[in-house]
């Protein structure tokens, strides 16, 4: 039937940290661009099946790792097309990791490179006023990684200072959002790209 496009499936990996705040924004998102979606809790590789974007959550990256190896989730995960990651998400998604502990394992998906804890403990995390491709937003890091675009196809997204936080890229038909701060705390811009991808 014209117009009749099969309703989004985007999913939020559900095992450990701020799914919750993540679901509200997509939800404000989906309402503020018109764009229907379905969102699903992902914990199980069933969850994950026939998703067309997922977002990986901040939290704590090796908690994280160590959840998705249990369910089995990484073959799932890696097959998404779409994949936005925030935090301990980006530091999932970056295909190089400083500070990773032994055993922690990443996807290894998107051309950053991410260093855990750089900007400190968690008594260090801060709220900044950060330049975007948006306009200028509130940013709130905590325990929060650097992260560096690797090659040129990745785009800075927002910057803090000189700083990029936030990068998106094309990998053929692939998509990779990923931020150091937590959109979901102060915007919608974020996820209303997401969805428009
Ligand atoms: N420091 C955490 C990690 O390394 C990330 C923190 C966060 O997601 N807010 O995984």
């Amino acid at each position: 039937m014209a117009g009749a496009e099969r309703m989004k499936r985007i999913g939020v990996l559900s095992l450990q940290g701020g799914v919750e705040e993540h679901i509200n924004a997509l939800l404000s998102a989906s309402a503020k661009c018109a764009i229907p979606a379905q969102i699903v809790e992902v914990r199980t590789q069933e969850d994950a099946e026939g998703l067309d974007g997922i977002i990986l959550p901040g939290g704590e990256s090796t908690a994280i790792s160590r959840l998705m190896e249990r369910e089995n989730l990484f073959p799932s995960v890696l097959k998404i097309r779409k994949i936005f990651g925030t935090c301990a998400g980006a530091i999932m998604l970056a295909r190089k990791v400083e500070g990773a502990v032994i055993g922690q394992r990443f996807l290894s998906l998107m051309d950053i490179a991410a260093s855990r804890n750089a900007y400190g403990s968690q008594l260090s995390s801060f709220e900044a006023r950060l330049t975007t491709v948006f306009g200028t937003i509130n940013g709130v890091f905590i325990r929060a990684p650097k992260i560096t675009p690797m090659g040129k196809d990745c785009q800075p997204m927002a910057f803090h200072g000189e700083e990029v936080v936030a990068a998106y890229q094309k990998k053929g038909d692939r998509h990779f959002l990923a931020t150091s701060f937590h959109p979901e705390l102060t915007t919608t811009k974020f996820h209303e790209f997401f969805l428009k991808l």
